[in-house]
């Protein structure tokens, strides 16, 4: 084999031929890579299958370095596993893109991929080409797809019950409640659900029924307990005041938001400054003060009551500005910075003879606060309104409180998802069922559909139903169901009382009407569930060459 060899010349000028060693390149194909792709990626969907649903478990994961994280979050396992198989690393790819399109269904989707690719290798073993599969599943999830409409529903986001305080009986209340159902801030249902909607409802653009997610920060802090959590309408800064004794309280704040240094002018190295004696040394020093008070001044004159700087100051600057009563922040970080001037809607000032008073940041209160004994100090500016107002962009944060970091994080990630559903409820109103009610009401459309393709797409179409048979079981096995007695007993319902939102009881409730229990999932979310599934093992099933470069030795 020649296709390694490479043509040289020696020193002489002579031609040689150099031929390499295949080193470490390793390269398989056929059906034996196609086996070894669906086992990694069936690997992956199984580890995540004990997840799903408000009765899956949760996982722990170690990093190398020893850092302990507690989630439930599809996404977040995957990615903090340390996955080298290349397929099943297109399985996390999956979940993230789930995750960042949609922000909820990330265990789903995973498991609905694995499961279709399982289905397809037993047709591949019986002898069926690959591509064939594929195109099979690709029909079937067009008319998945199209079964998926006509079992939606549409919830209410009736925005005068919320602005009535009637929040809780809201059907956007009830969504984020349920997407909280098996998460770790169970206990805290109600409070978190609440903080999703109202921190959702704020932001929103009702003439457009847009939300910027950017506007929604979520920040975690280490101490108190989950329920000391709490919206604040504005954002926090993980900064003191400057100096202790400067007014920690303020209202009506007019904030210059400064990128610029504020300081005294200090003589730069390349200039020689002469100072010969003590006079001279005091006149230059009264000097920078006076240049450093010139600079308060024209802040005050312009409006400003306080000032955020990106920058430091050193504590001569510090002590006057403190004894010309301008409340001052230092080192306040780049997106700290960009936040505040969004929340208040001031620009940041680059040069310091920019500042003009259209410039400055407004607040209603700015306020430190402190966290019980660790002294840890934080900067919180807010705007008291609270009234939904279309036309007000507005920067909400969730401070998140827990008793350590992992709850933190974990109690983050599930208030994330809730704010998700929330968000895409408010885009599109359309719902299905949850449960596995959709998932079992799809099987059995496409297995009716099955007996009328001719050919090989009559097996695709089977297998695609059994494929997402594996959701309403995996939720019935976590909770302590046998899977196949329920998957059975509920085909049968659905099709006895031609009702598509009968599901898996989780939760014990004894009714097993998701339309009842309330039990949704945006429709937008369960459509990109489907296809991106099927897009991704339509994908794995045309791979038939797996080459994976290694370093190539001479
Ligand atoms: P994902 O990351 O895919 O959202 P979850 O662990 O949040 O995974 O589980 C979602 C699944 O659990 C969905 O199929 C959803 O319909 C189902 N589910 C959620 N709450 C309930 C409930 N109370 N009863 C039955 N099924 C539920």
């Amino acid at each position: 084999d020649l296709s390694n060899a490479i043509m040289a010349q020696d020193e002489m000028g002579r031609p040689l031929i150099i031929v390499r060693d295949q080193s470490n390149k390793t390269k398989s194909s056929g059906l034996d890579a196609l086996k070894s792709h669906i086992q990694a990626a069936r690997q992956v969907s199984d580890i995540l299958k004990t997840s799903l649903g408000p009765r899956g478990l949760d996982k722990i994961l170690i990093s190398p370095d020893g850092e302990i994280n507690i989630t439930n979050d599809g996404a977040t396992i995957l990615s903090e596993m340390q996955i080298e198989n290349q397929i099943a690393k297109l399985l996390v790819e999956l979940s993230k893109s789930q995750d960042d399109e949609i922000g909820d269904g990330t265990t789903g989707v995973v498991i609905l991929a694995g499961a279709l690719l399982d289905q397809a290798l037993k047709l591949i073993e019986m002898g069926i080409h690959p591509i064939k599969v594929a195109n099979g599943y690709e029909k079937a999830s067009q008319i998945i797809s199209s079964h998926l409409d006509s079992i939606s529903d549409e919830i209410n986001i009736d925005k005068l019950n919320i602005e009535n305080n009637l929040l809780e009986s809201s059907d956007l209340f009830k969504a984020a409640k349920t997407s909280l159902g098996s998460k770790i801030v169970n206990k805290n249902h109600n409070q978190f659900a609440k903080l999703a909607v109202e921190s959702v409802l704020k932001i929103t653009d009702f003439n457009r029924n847009d939300v910027d997610f950017e506007l929604i920060k979520l920040q975690g802090k280490v101490g108190g307990s989950i329920s000391d959590s709490k919206l604040i309408n504005g954002v926090c800064i993980e900064k003191d005041f400057s100096h202790p004794q400067m007014n920690k309280n303020l209202n009506n704040v007019k904030i210059a938001i400064l990128s610029c240094p504020f300081e005294p002018p200090k003589p730069k190295t390349k200039h020689k400054l002469e100072i010969s004696n003590v006079d001279e040394f005091k006149n230059l020093q009264k000097f920078e003060s006076n240049k450093f008070i010139q600079m308060i001044e024209s802040i005050k004159n312009v409006g400003a009551n306080l000032v955020i700087c990106q920058w430091g100051f050193d504590d001569e600057a510090n002590s006057l500005l403190l004894s010309n009563n301008l409340p001052a922040v230092r080192w306040v970080g780049g997106s700290d910075i960009e936040s505040i001037a969004i929340a208040t809607k001031g620009s940041i000032v680059s040069r310091f003879e920019d500042l003009t008073p259209e410039k400055l940041g407004y607040a209603d209160k700015v306020y430190e606060v402190e966290f019980g004994t660790t002294r840890d100090k934080m900067i919180i500016i807010e705007n008291n309104n609270t009234k939904i107002d279309t036309n007000k962009v507005n920067t909400v944060t969730n401070l998140i409180r827990g008793s350590n970091k992992m709850i933190v994080d974990e109690s983050i990630r599930s208030l994330h998802d809730s704010i998700c559903v929330v968000r895409n409820l408010i885009k599109n109103n359309k719902i299905v069922y949850g449960g596995g009610s959709v998932e079992t009401s799809c099987s059995l459309k496409i297995m009716q559909e099955a007996d009328k393709q001719k050919g090989i797409d009559q097996y695709a179409f089977r297998a695609f139903s059994q494929a997402l048979d594996v959701i309403p079981m995996s939720l019935a096995e976590n909770s302590g169901y046998n899977p196949i007695v329920e998957l059975t007993k509920l085909k049968a319902a659905q099709v006895a009382n031609n009702n598509p939102h009968l599901g898996i009881d989780c939760l014990g409730n004894n009714n097993n009407n998701m339309k009842d229990l309330f039990v949704i999932e945006t429709f937008i979310g369960k459509k990109q569930q489907l296809l991106l599934a099927t897009q991704l093992t339509r994908m794995i099933l045309k791979i038939n060459n797996v080459i994976i470069s290694g370093k190539d030795q001479y």
